[in-house]
């Protein structure tokens, strides 16, 4: 059976998947290109990631597709529920790169709690001129442990991130209207582990309690973060999303941080993808990342061993 991976997968996946009798083809067909190729050459598994648009003409026009696969977790760019209605398995990978995305808001939380994204942006061009006066701009500091990590949105990602948090030596607080609880296994590299459960509390509580916040919320219709809730926020409050474009309302932050209520935040997610906002990118307050929270060598190898042992138990 022929397996068409159009955006790619892992060597892993591509290896797990051979070995059981199928054929992967890692070629990139061109969307306008995909009903023709996928009838041609007989594909009965079509893998996608964000890139290629899986929607219901596509669906109509290949009958032999048995299953489509999304490498990661929004399906957003495939009919989900149309393809089921035709009996076309749908699947993806929710849990492989939760790790990935919890690294991505520390690496960006260490570095805004030191000013890393200034001094990596005035190093190049004054580090020789005007050691002594960057180090002094950069000289307020602040360590994460000891501090209060605020997440909302409890799920696989925002239990990652209280994770590492707690590792970190960090306090978390968290807010899930669908989560009363959860509990937390911390594995050491020594094989030792530690449990740790964590109630919920209200939004508001987390707000008003958190010196940094991290959101993990799925997209929904209404910002997550917007005046209000910036107002609830403790002074000085640094920020992170990872989640989605569109749950922090953007115009909102950047008031929040004219007006001193959020030090320092960090976007990796964008209301407007490809083509953030300028306001967005010049402002010297944001650490930016192009939307690379999943994208790990290690993600993408679960993601593809993921994806290959779904398709197995379901076709062999
Ligand atoms: P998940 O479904 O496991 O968890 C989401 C949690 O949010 C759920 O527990 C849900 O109850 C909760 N929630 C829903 N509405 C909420 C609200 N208004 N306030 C607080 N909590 C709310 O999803 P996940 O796998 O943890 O993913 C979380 C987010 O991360 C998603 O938006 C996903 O698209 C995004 N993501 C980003 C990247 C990246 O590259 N930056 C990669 C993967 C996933």
């Amino acid at each position: 059976m022929k397996i068409l991976a159009n955006d790619g997968i892992s060597q892993s996946g591509i290896d797990t998947l051979e070995k059981s009798g199928f054929e992967v083809i890692t070629t990139t067909v061109a969307q306008e290109q995909l009903e023709n190729y996928i009838n041609k050459n007989d594909i009965s598994v079509l893998l996608v990631r964000s890139a290629t648009q899986v929607r219901k003409n596509l669906i109509d026009a290949c009958p032999n597709i048995k299953i489509i696969g999304r490498g990661g977790v929004g399906m957003d760019n495939i009919d989900v529920e149309y393809a089921r209605e035709k009996g076309i398995k749908v699947i993806n990978t929710p849990a492989a790169s939760s790790h990935s995305v919890a690294e991505l808001v520390f690496g960006h939380l260490y570095g805004l709690s030191r000013f890393l994204h200034n001094a990596n942006r005035d190093m190049p061009l004054e580090g020789d001129s005007n050691f002594k006066a960057l180090k002094k701009a950069y000289a307020k500091g602040t360590e994460l442990k000891g501090k209060t990590l605020g997440v909302l949105g409890f799920g696989r990602i925002g239990q990652a991130t209280a994770k590492v948090a707690i590792g970190a030596g960090m306090k978390v607080v968290a807010f899930d209207p669908y989560l009363e609880k959860a509990n937390l296994k911390l594995e050491f590299f020594d094989g030792q582990s530690l449990d740790f459960e964590i109630e919920t509390i209200s939004k508001e509580a987390v707000l008003k309690q958190s010196d940094f916040i991290s959101l993990h919320v799925p997209y929904q219709n209404e910002y997550v973060i917007d005046e209000k809730e910036f107002s609830t926020m403790k002074d000085g409050v640094i920020l992170v999303n990872a989640a989605r474009g569109g749950v922090i309302n953007e115009v909102a932050l950047v008031k929040a941080i004219e007006s001193g209520k959020v030090a320092r935040a960090a976007l990796d997610v964008f209301e407007k993808e490809p083509q953030p906002e300028i306001q967005l990118l010049m402002n010297s307050a944001l650490s930016l990342t192009p939307h690379i929270g999943a994208a790990t060598n290690e993600a993408q190898d679960r993601i593809g061993v993921e994806l290959a042992s779904q398709i197995i138990n379901i076709l062999k």
